[in-house]
């Protein structure tokens, strides 16, 4: 792994120069709201964790949001063990691997759920506002939305890091982590 660690004092910085749609909207709306449900939290925790997100740094994270909703006690009791888990730190100790896109796009979220792919889940209006916030607009909008509509999701979540990144990712995202490690190469070059 080129990316083996990343510190918890850049997580909002890099969530917004490299992180896929999926997952920035669940960083979003674990920030906005101090909370995730089981879904969002599996597919945002595994993913942080295999950006290299150590678990002392994940367990404070989350706890910094999730406290706020729920108190530390709570955080402590309920939901510690499951990020522990993740890290294969409880239960069968299986080092639990971050969620491919296709999995992410067969997902069935539910209202009140945050997990899933913006290009599959989303309503058009919600995507182009999120692409909005991106930067993404005019022409590179369109073609996305294009994509959107055949159902290759995967290449219009391929044609934003393009736009975003003005930079060509001939291989395509077929995961979200290759999407940030990608991302990451191109802002270092
Ligand atoms: Fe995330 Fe993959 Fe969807 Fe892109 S195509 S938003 S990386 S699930």
């Amino acid at each position: 792994k080129e990316f083996s660690e990343i510190s918890l004092k850049d997580i909002d910085q890099l969530a917004s120069s490299s992180f896929p749609l999926c997952m920035r909207h669940l960083f979003d709306k674990l920030r906005e709201n101090h909370h995730l449900k089981h879904g969002g939290r599996m597919q945002l925790g595994l993913f942080l964790k295999a950006v290299g997100l150590k678990l002392e740094d994940a367990l404070a994270f989350w706890k910094s949001e999730f406290s706020q909703k729920v108190g530390a006690e709570r955080f402590d009791k309920e939901y510690s063990y499951s990020i522990r888990h993740n890290y294969g730190k409880e239960g069968k100790r299986t080092d639990y691997t971050p969620y491919a896109c296709h999995k992410i796009i067969s997902s069935t979220p539910s209202v009140g759920d945050h997990h899933g792919c913006p290009y599959r889940h989303f309503s058009e209006e919600n995507l182009r506002a999120a692409l909005g916030k991106m930067g993404v607009g005019g022409r590179s909008l369109d073609d996305i939305l294009d994509k959107v509509r055949s159902r290759h999701y995967q290449v219009a979540c391929t044609l934003t890091f393009e736009a975003v990144h003005a930079a060509s990712c001939d291989s395509g995202i077929n995961h979200p982590n290759q999407y940030f490690e990608a991302s990451q190469k191109t802002l270092q070059t």
